[in-house]
């Protein structure tokens, strides 16, 4: 096909949860949207397949719940260390339903979504340049011509290969996740919990600075991965599949696992930890902009949000350079750079060790983990009032103020 033009008032570059709930939005908002991935759907991504409440009430804010299946999820369990920890889901701003789905099923639905709503979705079709005229993107180039754009969003996930034409750099001097993943078939897959491993060890015993995750699918298989946190000081120095692996052996048993199939493995970047998400006329969302929660490795839901945040702004504000990482810092700062400084401490190889026993082990246990899972699933807001919720502001706004240098979709 010849170069061609055409014209959109909004382009989505990317169609992973992020691009797919914001052309819905887009469209739903009357706008003329296009939402482009170089992939076509059904396609797989790496992932835990895992929504806590943010998640699934960031789909019903979105008029989308319906894409879910009925299976739902009361918490998280946590175990290691010789304790297990249940903590049910708070009763808080978010509710209390959790869920999971396979994102190969997932991402189809809500490009179905954005495509109902009235938006454009072109597959098979990655951006591949950029033109500006005076600071703005005029063109996008796509094996199926220029698009000229009045605003773009881009939502092309962590490593952000159009973002990265845009100028989006990631600090890996700040935390980020290494992880793995796969599906075993489970006569438990129907159990309501989310459950985590904290304490890994590889065949010799040894203990391996990572985590596990059984994230039941209600469909007769698991999500079964493992991940680790990572710095370009403190690299992870370990084989995530081969982790995977050893953690199935370990659990097999207790849940009568199949096989692993399906291994992929992938990197995360986490807690906003990126600089120049956004320009005169378009803006970075989602993993794009590193929104995933350092403390668990959630992404999903602050894909859905920022969507709607970016979309929200579009026709009111003449240049986003400013005002979307400022809207991004007030939404989430604050939460990630704590949270970016507490998993930091997980770096370190004998912090888990140590702390592990005292936390998942007898009373100590039994009353902070409950708090825990709710601060690693970011499920307080601005209107809990509670101790933990005030204690977590604080200690956010304290952090902040002494990290003030930390990149922060930093303006460079
Ligand atoms: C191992 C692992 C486990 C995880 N577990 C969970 C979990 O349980 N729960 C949770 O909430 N989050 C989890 N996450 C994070 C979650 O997967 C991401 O936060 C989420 O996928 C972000 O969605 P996105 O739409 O921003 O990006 P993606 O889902 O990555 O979508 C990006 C899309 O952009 C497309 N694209 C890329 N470049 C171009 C281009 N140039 N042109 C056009 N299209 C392009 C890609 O094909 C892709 O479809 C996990 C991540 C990993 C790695």
């Amino acid at each position: 096909m010849g170069l061609v033009s055409m014209n959109f008032e909004c382009v989505v570059v990317g169609a992973g949860p992020s691009g797919a709930a914001a052309a819905l939005a887009a469209a739903r908002r009357g706008l003329d949207v296009v939402l482009l991935d170089g992939a076509t759907f059904p396609r797989d991504k790496t992932c835990g397949d895992g929504l806590t409440p943010r998640g699934v009430h960031a789909l019903r804010q979105l008029g989308i719940i319906d894409v879910l299946p009925e299976y739902r999820n009361n918490g998280l369990k946590l175990h290691g260390y010789g304790g297990s920890v249940t903590a049910p889901w708070p009763d808080g701003h978010y509710g209390q339903e959790g869920s999971a789905m396979p994102r190969e099923l997932f991402d189809d639905a809500l490009v179905h979504q954005a495509r109902t709503a009235g938006a454009q979705v072109w597959e098979g079709c990655p951006a591949t340049d950029v033109e500006f005229t005076d600071g703005r993107i005029t063109g996008i180039v796509t094996p199926q011509g220029v698009i000229r754009p009045k605003w773009v969003i881009v939502a092309d996930g962590v490593r952000s290969p159009f973002g990265k034409l845009l100028g989006r750099t990631w600090h890996k001097g700040e935390v980020y996740g290494i992880a793995a993943r796969s599906y075993c078939a489970s006569p438990l897959s129907d159990e309501p919990w989310m459950h985590s491993h904290v304490e890994l060890r590889d065949s010799e015993g040894e203990i391996q600075p990572g985590y596990g995750w059984i994230f039941p699918l209600g469909n007769g298989e698991v999500n079964l991965g493992c991940g680790a946190l990572s710095t370009s000081d403190r690299p992870a120095k370990i084989n995530t599949k081969k982790l995977l692996s050893q953690y199935a052996e370990h659990v097999r048993e207790e849940w009568d696992l199949g096989p692993e199939q399906r291994v992929t493995s992938a990197m995360l970047p986490m807690g906003g930890a990126v600089s120049n998400v956004a320009g005169a006329n378009w803006m970075l969302i989602g993993d794009a902009a590193a929104c995933v929660n350092p403390l668990n490795g959630e992404g999903i839901d602050y894909g859905l949000e920022t969507a709607q945040m970016a979309v929200n702004r579009l026709g009111t504000e003449s240049d986003f350079t400013l005002t979307w990482p400022f809207a991004l810092r007030e939404a989430y700062g604050e939460a990630f750079v704590l949270a970016r400084t507490a998993a930091r401490l997980l770096t370190y190889p004998k912090f888990l060790p140590l702390a592990g026993p005292v936390a998942l082990r007898g009373p100590v246990g039994a009353a902070l983990m409950p708090a825990a899972a709710r601060l690693m699933g970011n499920l307080i807001t601005d209107e809990d009032r509670d101790l933990i919720a005030r204690t977590w502001r604080t200690a956010g706004k304290a952090v902040s103020a002494f990290r003030r240098d930390t990149p922060l979709w930093s303006v460079e």
